[in-house]
């Protein structure tokens, strides 16, 4: 049962704080993606996006945050989330999910994406596309009138029809002052038509994960590392999302300069 006051509706201009923290973890994930080649180590990616996020007058969302030691989330091959970043070199045909969180000015900007090294299986490149598209299948349906239901079943049913599945433990949340703040975002196992309403001045991060295999997960020894229970491959893809009442705003926008040569 969700209780509205929960919450916390964005301003205009807090909204743009947002907007400012997200670019920040924007740049610094294509920073850490581009770097992503075979022989680099995740410790070395972790250096590069914290170097560029401090550089920037930020700080790093994640480091510290319960005890989570880096900046980012590397999450190699059938690792699904909450990647701690080891000395382990990357290979040819990885496929590393790369989660980046920064703070500015009191705000969090958080966003994901999933890349290949080097060259990477028809399997693994199949389910990275259809995550991120599933990502923005469900921002598209971030708008007034709509309800999280109608979202995530579109995510979902997206996820099923190609033959992968939605991860469950691991979903969404409001974002402001605090890195997850209420409503919890999910995307599965729900009804269009039902859950919290799609309002002007909420603040979400649409951020699907899927996986080859089963959707199930488990926990690594080290408290924090989650893998595929069935080692299936998994990928991420993570926007932040401002609803106001013309649509969908993306607030995780990383400057022209540093797309990534595919557009990711
Ligand atoms: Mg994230
Ligand atoms: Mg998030």
């Amino acid at each position: 049962m969700l209780i509205r006051e929960q919450i916390r509706y964005k301003s205009r201009r807090e909204i743009e704080k947002l907007r400012a923290a997200g670019r920040i973890a924007a740049n610094a994930l294509r920073v850490a993606a581009r770097a992503a080649q075979p022989g680099v180590s995740l410790l070395e990616l972790d250096k590069l996006a914290e170097d560029f996020i401090r550089r920037q007058g930020a700080t790093p969302s994640f480091k510290g945050y319960h005890g989570f030691p880096a900046t980012l989330c590397t999450s190699v091959n059938d690792r699904v989330v909450h990647g701690i970043p080891t000395s382990y070199r990357l290979q040819e045909g990885d496929i590393i999910a790369i989660d980046c969180g920064a703070k500015l000015e009191g705000y969090h900007g958080d966003t994901c994406l999933t890349v290949g090294v080097g060259e990477v299986g028809e399997a693994a490149r199949a389910l990275m596309q259809s995550c991120q598209l599933a990502m923005f299948v469900g921002i598209e349906h971030c708008r007034v009138g709509l309800r999280l239901g109608d979202m995530s079943s579109a995510v979902q049913r997206f996820a099923e029809e190609r033959g992968f599945s939605v991860v469950r433990e691991y979903i969404g949340h409001g974002i402001g002052r605090d890195l997850h703040e209420d409503p919890q975002v999910v995307f599965a196992d729900q009804r269009p038509g039902t859950g919290f309403r799609m309002e002007p001045g909420m603040t979400i991060t649409i951020e699907p994960i899927f996986n080859t295999g089963g959707a199930r997960c488990r926990v690594e020894k080290d408290g924090w590392t989650v893998r595929t229970a069935d080692g299936g491959l998994s990928a991420q893809f993570e926007h932040m999302v401002a609803i106001t009442k013309d649509g969908p705003e993306i607030l995780s926008l990383p400057d022209p300069e540093f797309e990534m040569p595919d557009g990711t």
